[in-house]
Order: structure tokens, then C-alpha cells, then sequence
């Protein structure tokens, strides 16, 4: 079966396999867990880039399939598991692609307990198209409104990435005025605000330190998908009881920033992992999704690539070449 292997025993020289031969048919499937997924669609995301490159931050074990998400039919399913066979769900994170076999294969054992039924209003490849990132984006907005952010201006970083475009089209289907931050203004400005950004703000403005460990207040929250001096100045201009939902890294993991965010204007810095949500967690953010997701947009923001085409595409998006979402016909 068509399957991509990531090799990184030896640091230095990293390999990729597309082989499409794996197993064989006798074989034992890959993977791990109560359920034998048939998998249908897969997704291309940033974490999904680095193992490509053979990142042992994310790739940790060799050899490693790849694909943090992974939809497909339940072929087999274990007494005790939540799902039955016949049944279309999504799994994300959940150590797929990191510390056990991913999605960038045709059949696949994974824990019941990560499997998520698709919501009747997605397809397999919309689901997958939403796949970790959209699912993030829903968490980090559940995160907001959990935290009291209601209303007002919410500031999304990495605007035009996975996480950071389906973030702003929630946001926006949800009655916040979201502002997109970018580093490419130019060139994505009219797509963000196509998907609902009342204002695009430039990376650089907040890529400096500034000598003020407040500055002035402007948002009612953030959904930051970039870290580093980007986050700190963030947090330096959220308003008072304000929320800054982080999740990601793209600019780095520092963060350069002061405690006076936190004491004297009662902010709130919200940490979101996909990768270990309780279930319960992952069910509420796929109900999110499917009252709030426009399939329509969805689709605008969604490019669909072959398995053969996934390590170039890894590569275009670590080099800033890619936009939106990218998902991966498996089968
Ligand atoms: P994408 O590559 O799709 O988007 C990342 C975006 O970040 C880019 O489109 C770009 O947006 C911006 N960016 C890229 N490089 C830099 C840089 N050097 N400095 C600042 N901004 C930069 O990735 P995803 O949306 O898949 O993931 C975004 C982040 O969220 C990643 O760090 C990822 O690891 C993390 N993540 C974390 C999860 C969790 O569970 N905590 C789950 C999912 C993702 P623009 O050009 O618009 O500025």
C-alpha cells in the first residue's frame, strides 16, 4: 500500500521513502490501538513539515510514517472502543505522526478513544481540510469564550496559515471582529479579509521588542499561532480580563514579556494542546466546527494534493510558499 516513511536514525542525513509496496497483504497493519481505520484522507500541516525534514522534536521514533491526521472508514473496531465499523471519523494528533504511525498511509490501527465521528455536515476530505489546524482554531476559540472573551477585537497571528485562517473564519461566523496579523499583507490581504478580518495588521508592527512592558490596550483577546516577540507584544496590548489563546511556534518559543500583562490588566495567557485533548474536548470542538463552518469557505481555503506530492509541499510550506489548508488524498 502507498505509504511514506520518514528515516531519521542518522540526524545529519534524514531519508524519505514513498513506498508503494508496505506491507503486503498478509502483513500486520501499522500502527497502534483498538481501531483499523481505512484511511481516506490525510492533511498537510506545519508539525507535519518539520518530521518530513526529520525533526526529532516532532519525529520521534525511526522509521516514522508521517500525517498527524488521519480520516477514514473504521474497517474494525475494538469492544470498548466509542466507534463502530462503517462509521467515517477523524483522528488528530493524538501522537500520530509523532511517537506512532500517521496518516500518510492506506490502513492504519489507532486508539479508539482519538476517533471522532465526521460530523454529517463534512465530507472525508473537509474533514480532513480542517484536520489538527481547524480543530485547533476551534479549541483556541473555545479557549476565548470560556475565558469571557464574548466580544470585540481578537487579534489571530499567522493569519494565513492552516490554524490562523479557519481561527479568523470563526471568529467572524461567531460575531467577533477579528483582526488578521500577517507577514504577507500584500499578498493575502484581500484573502483574509475575504474570510472575515475587519483589519489586516503587518507582522513587523509587533516583530520589535518595545521598551514598554504595556502598551496601549487595543484587543479583547488572540489566537497566537506564532509565539516569540510577536506573542509578547500581543499580550503588552490586550485589554483589561483580555485572553491571548497560544498554540503555536511558527516564530519561536521564547517569549520575551514582563508579568505586568497579567497583574495589572488581568490577562489571561491560555495554552492549547491538540495533541492529548481529552476527548470530551475534542468532541466540543468538532461540534463547533460543524455549527460554524462554512463548507463553502472551507473549500476556497483548501488545496487537495496526492500522497507522491506531499514531501514537496512539506518543503513549500516550511519556506513560507503555502496558504489555507492543504489536504491529502490517501486512497
Ligand atoms: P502553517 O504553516 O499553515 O501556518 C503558519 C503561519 O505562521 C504561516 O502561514 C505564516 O503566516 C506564519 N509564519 C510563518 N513563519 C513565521 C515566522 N518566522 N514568524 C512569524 N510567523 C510566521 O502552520 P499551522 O497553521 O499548521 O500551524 C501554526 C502553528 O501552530 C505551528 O507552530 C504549529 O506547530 C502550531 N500548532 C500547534 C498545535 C497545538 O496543539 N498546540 C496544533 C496545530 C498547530 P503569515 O504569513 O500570515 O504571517
Amino acid at each position: 500500500m502507498a505509504t511514506i516513511f520518514v528515516r531519521c536514525d542518522d540526524a545529519a542525513a534524514p531519508t524519505l521513502t514513498f513506498d508503494t509496496q508496505a506491507g503486503g497483504a498478509n502483513a500486520a497493519p501499522f500502527g497502534e490501538g483498538d481501531v483499523l481505520l481505512d484511511i481516506s484522507w490525510s492533511s498537510l500541516n506545519y508539525k507535519d513539515a518539520l518530521c518530513l525534514k526529520g525533526d526529532r522534536g516532532v519525529a520521534r521514533v525511526s522509521p516514522l510514517i508521517p500525517g498527524i491526521d488521519a480520516v477514514g472508514t473504521v474497517r474494525e473496531a475494538g469492544p470498548d472502543s466509542p466507534v463502530r465499523p462503517g462509521q467515517l471519523v477523524s483522528v488528530n494528533g493524538a501522537g500520530l505522526g509523532e511517537f506512532r504511525h500517521g496518516g500518510y498511509t492506506q490502513q492504519l490501527l489507532v486508539p479508539g478513544e482519538a476517533c471522532v465521528p465526521v460530523p454529517e455536515v463534512f465530507s472525508a476530505a473537509q474533514a480532513a481540510a480542517l484536520g489538527t489546524a481547524g480543530y485547533t482554531a476551534a479549541l483556541c476559540v473555545l479557549a476565548l469564550s470560556d475565558h469571557a472573551v464574548k466580544d470585540g477585537p481578537v487579534v489571530v497571528t499567522g493569519a494565513s496559515g492552516g490554524v490562523g485562517s479557519i481561527a479568523l473564519h470563526l471568529l467572524a461566523r461567531l460575531g467577533y471582529e477579528p483582526v488578521a496579523l500577517t507577514g504577507r499583507a500584500e499578498r493575502f490581504g484581500d484573502f483574509l479579509r475575504g474570510l472575515g478580518a475587519s483589519e489586516v495588521l503587518s507582522r513587523s508592527e509587533f516583530e520589535e521588542p518595545s521598551a514598554r512592558p504595556l502598551q496601549k490596550s487595543r484587543f479583547a483577546g488572540g489566537v497566537d499561532t506564532v509565539g516569540g516577540q510577536v506573542l509578547a507584544n500581543l499580550l503588552a496590548q490586550i485589554r483589561w480580563g483580555g485572553t491571548v489563546a497560544a498554540c503555536g511556534l511558527a516564530g519561536g518559543t521564547a517569549l520575551p514579556t514582563t508579568v505586568l500583562p497579567f497583574i495589572l490588566r488581568g490577562v489571561t495567557l491560555a495554552g492549547v494542546d491538540s495533541v492529548r485533548a481529552p476527548r470530551e474536548l475534542r468532541l466540543r470542538a468538532w461540534e463547533l466546527l460543524a455549527e460554524h463552518v462554512d463548507t463553502g469557505v472551507l473549500d476556497s481555503l483548501t488545496h487537495v494534493i496526492e500522497l507522491e506530492e506531499v514531501p514537496a509541499a512539506g518543503r513549500e510550506l516550511l519556506a513560507g510558499q503555502r496558504y489555507g489548508r492543504t489536504a491529502v488524498r490517501v486512497n
